[in-house]
């Protein structure tokens, strides 16, 4: 039964009394029924069958985790054994994890930080996950698990991603059809791996063949290397208007554009505009990772973030890693994230930091085809409430998710009380 307020509009399911809201001056009411955003005003007049008091607190769109690599997370205990410390004795028990993990061991790493991430405010989540010979469809029969046990709490795109390359992995290209055909949505690609030029550009048409076979958008790692003669951006370019792809690709990583010529990285911005090509930047990992052999200055292995949006290029941002072969840390927390890229990027003008929040929110959403993100009436209500005021606040003070909301039902929250002891200058004494 439908029950209706005094105004004949149905009951909403919940209010959220009392928001601060980005954009607003005065505290402003939230509504929400059937997962809907419904009204959003100065006072909502109705009673919800819930109602939330956000105590004059910010509430904002939940955020987009547009990168990351479930099947990997919180593999780094299991690494242990690495006896030399060499980066090939890494791949290898890298390799033996993936052969031997069962599906149900991938699915359970990846809950944990799906949980993480819902905690943090995240509920849309696109994860790559390997496909190839040594794992099989093994990590994504885990990672799909895991999306079905979290169903409740958080979205997730599956990029089927083949990390030991195509035409050097004889049997992948098959898996990643099988993969597409299984419950991967997205066809990923990493030209740079191969060993040539022309298979980079021959493992670019087979993604772009197998996404037009689907009907799939495209989310490749690019370039994600110093090596300045890494440049299967352009391939991607070219094959993205060739394709009539343009809108539904984008470049992950894309490292080397930190190391090519400056007059050489206009070009292909331009080019990448006129491709309508979205970029997903990884700085926590990338910092980590990249310029290792430089002397000073030492490359910081990031794409030109401040150029790509002057382009008017949708710039989302990943957390990557969590925990694994190649990234010790990670929370799966985008405001983190976030907070990383503005230092990565030197993001500190009031419009850039909104840049930074934007590539954790509608931009990332936007590159991941996500429709009805907003605050807006009409929007899904996946929401968080922060102990913050604005969001340069939030993200300068990490600030807690008080209450995450996800299609109108309350997914998590969190308490905390930090108080200065009464006797708080006594160690001065
Ligand atoms: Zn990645």
């Amino acid at each position: 039964m439908v029950t209706m307020t005094a105004a004949g509009a149905p009951t909403p399911d919940l209010i959220l009394r009392g928001c601060t809201l980005e954009g607003r001056s005065a505290p402003a009411d939230v509504a929400i029924r059937d997962g809907v955003i419904t009204g959003v005003g100065a006072r909502i007049d109705a009673d919800g069958r819930a109602e939330l008091d956000a105590g004059g607190r910010l509430v904002t769109a939940a955020f987009v985790q547009p990168h990351i690599h479930l099947d990997k997370v919180g593999t780094l205990p299991l690494l242990g054994s690495n006896r030399s410390g060499t980066l090939a004795e890494a791949i290898d028990i890298l390799h033996r994890i993936k052969r031997s993990a069962s599906a149900g061991d991938v699915a359970a790493r990846a809950g944990v930080v799906i949980r993480q991430a819902v905690l943090s405010g995240t509920t849309r989540i696109r994860t790559h996950v390997d496909v190839d010979t040594i794992g099989g469809l093994t990590p994504l029969r885990g990672v799909l698990q895991a999306a079905r046990e979290h169903a409740d709490l958080c979205d997730i795109q599956i990029v089927a991603f083949p990390q030991e390359g195509i035409i050097r992995d004889p049997g992948s290209a098959g898996l990643l059809a099988a993969a597409m055909g299984e419950g991967a949505g997205v066809v990923g690609g990493m030209p740079h791996w191969e060993t040539s030029e022309q298979d980079s550009r021959d493992h670019i048409a087979i993604c772009m063949d197998l996404a037009a076979r689907f009907g799939a958008d495209v989310d490749m790692h690019v370039d994600e290397t110093d090596d300045p003669r890494s440049r299967t951006l352009a391939m991607l370019i070219d094959a993205t208007l060739a394709h009539g792809w343009q809108g539904r690709v984008t470049a992950g990583h894309c490292c080397a554009m930190a190391a090519w010529e400056e007059s050489y990285t206009a070009e292909v911005i331009g080019r990448a505009a006129a491709a309508r090509l979205a970029f997903v930047t990884n700085p926590a990992t990338n910092l980590l990772l990249q310029g290792r052999l430089d002397q000073e200055p030492r490359r910081r292995g990031l794409p030109p973030v401040k150029e790509l949006l002057a382009a008017g290029l949708t710039v989302g941002c990943g957390q990557d890693c969590v925990q694994d072969g190649f990234y010790p840390f990670g929370a799966a927390d985008q405001l983190q994230v976030a907070l990383i890229l503005c230092h990565a990027a030197q993001l500190s003008a009031p419009p850039e930091i909104d840049a930074a929040l934007r590539a954790i929110g509608t931009a990332a959403a936007r590159l991941m085809g996500v429709s009805g993100y907003g605050l807006e009436p009409g929007c899904a209500a996946d929401l968080i409430v922060l102990d913050a005021g604005t969001m340069h606040e939030a993200l300068r003070l990490q600030a807690p998710r008080r209450w995450v909301i996800r299609r109108g039902a309350v997914v998590a929250q969190t308490q905390t009380a930090s108080t200065l002891a009464p006797a708080g200058h006594q160690e001065r004494s």
